[in-house]
């Protein structure tokens, strides 16, 4: 037994827990649990703790269910909302084959493949998280629209806020679970929140990710409101992004970094925006999965600056220009060393290992095949018109998810990085997802058809 092992079933003992949460993910990014007993905990980490497969969404076919699921150590929390004794804690897990070998459909294996890949090449990912979503009051199962738990803007601070007091008991309890913040306020939106994650490597955030969503929904439930990720809840106001600033390092060297090189960028650094600008419309099925994801891309608030809107529509890159998909934050004299790329299109409804195993192997793409650098767009990409796009080579993200999905369809890129059971998986069930979405009559169509024809 290692030594972070005994540390858990010592913490165990001292604590009093009685129930040990193991948690994984499934292929569209919901957070599943299996409690166990501490007492099964020095099997579960030699073996792992068996589960029927089947029933998760993409995880096997009913012929070979059988899995296990083996507990990471180093990712042992106390929930601080169980933590009175008896308390309950959690860990995240691995999900394998009968035989031990690593399962392909284990959306965390995805990512842990990828990631060894950057290793090899002598990088590690680091991966900072602004995470956006909103407080309802309500959420509504008939399809009727939910209200916002209050009416503020953006970094707006007033007295009997619920945003203030939910901010404040949800940050205190992510850092209670070793998860650390930078940056919190409210967003655009009434109701709109945003918490910004340190700087860690792309699996413990992709973990912090997953914690992140089901504290955020456990606090709002004890404040009487509710919290969503959906990445469009309303027409009229901005969506809910989780841009994400990617970096890679090389030991403790910025491998973005270039002293003197324009903008700070190294070769390195230029060719993986270019990798990311490059693929962004095939890994988009992933990076923006749901049907409701194109709302938020092609959203008339997102066009609005004002409205706090600014989801990107277009694949293009620069500086200071929040309408770009790929933001290069400004160098800030006295912060040497330093230097990363924000991706904008990533929206909080994505599965975080999945989104960032894409994102990595389309700028590890870049960088070896050293593909340049197109110019930045220094204009508001929005305000030109198509022809003007055009003529600056700027392309559009996928319309919606039916186009994302036959772009995926054809990417080598994403089919060799999600392994061939998580692509097929994807695929066919986000075919069905829009298949669906497209038969259905809409709200709009009776709204302003049904009374003219
Ligand atoms: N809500 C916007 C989005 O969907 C982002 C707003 C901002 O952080 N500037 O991407
Ligand atoms: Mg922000
Ligand atoms: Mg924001
Ligand atoms: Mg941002």
């Amino acid at each position: 037994m290692d030594k972070q092992q005994e540390f858990v079933l010592r913490t165990l003992e001292e604590r009093d827990i009685r129930f040990v949460r193991l948690w994984f993910t499934d292929v569209l990014g919901y957070l599943k649990s299996v409690a166990v007993a501490p007492a099964e905990l020095e099997q579960a980490f030699d073996e792992g703790i068996g589960f029927d497969g089947s029933a998760i969404e993409g995880f096997a076919r009913v012929y070979e269910s059988d899995m296990i699921a083996k507990p990471d150590p180093g990712t042992f929390q106390i929930l601080p909302w169980r933590a009175e004794a008896p308390g309950t804690a959690r860990m995240f897990c691995d999900i394998l084959m009968p035989d031990g070998s690593p399962s392909f459909a284990d959306p965390r294996f995805v990512l842990k493949r990828i990631l060894a890949k950057t290793s090899d090449l002598g990088f590690t990912f680091y991966t900072h998280p602004e995470i956006e979503f909103f407080l309802l009051k309500n959420k509504p199962v008939d399809g009727s629209r939910p209200t916002p738990a209050d009416s503020s803007g953006y970094f707006d601070h007033t007295p009997q806020n619920v945003g203030m007091d939910f901010r404040r008991q949800a940050i205190t309890m992510l850092e209670s679970m070793g998860i650390s913040v930078e940056f919190s306020h409210h967003e655009g939106a009434p109701g709109q929140q945003e918490i910004d994650l340190r700087y860690a490597d792309a699996l413990s955030t992709a973990d912090n990710i997953m914690t992140f969503r089901l504290v955020m929904k456990q606090v709002a439930l004890e404040q009487g409101v509710q919290a969503t990720f959906m990445p469009k809840p309303f027409s009229e106001y901005p969506g809910s992004g989780m841009h994400t600033h990617l970096s890679l390092f090389e030991g403790d060297r910025n491998a973005f970094y270039e002293s003197g090189a324009e903008y700070q960028l190294s070769k390195v650094g230029r060719s993986f925006i270019a990798g990311l600008l490059t693929h962004a419309a095939e890994i988009s099925a992933v990076t923006n999965q749901w049907v409701n994801s194109y709302k938020r891309i092609w959203g008339g608030s997102s066009r609005s600056a004002g409205a706090g809107g600014e989801a990107p529509s277009y694949i293009c890159w620069g500086h200071n220009n929040r309408s770009a998909l790929i933001r290069v934050p400004m160098y800030k004299p006295g912060k040497t060393g330093s230097a990363r790329v924000e991706v904008r299109s990533i929206d909080s409804g994505a599965n975080p290992y999945l989104t960032y195993a894409v994102l990595l192997a389309a700028g590890l793409k870049g960088i070896e095949e050293g593909y340049e650098l197109p110019a930045g767009a220094d204009d508001d990409v929005w305000a030109l018109s198509d022809s003007e796009r055009r003529a600056m080579g700027i392309e559009p993200l996928p319309q919606n998810l039916g186009e994302a999905i036959s772009l995926m369809e054809k990417s080598e890129l994403v089919a060799e990085t999600l392994g061939e059971h998580v692509f097929d998986f994807f695929l066919r069930n986000k075919k069905q997802e829009w298949e669906e979405y497209r038969s259905e009559v809409t709200a709009f169509e009776l709204k302003n058809l049904l009374p003219v024809l």
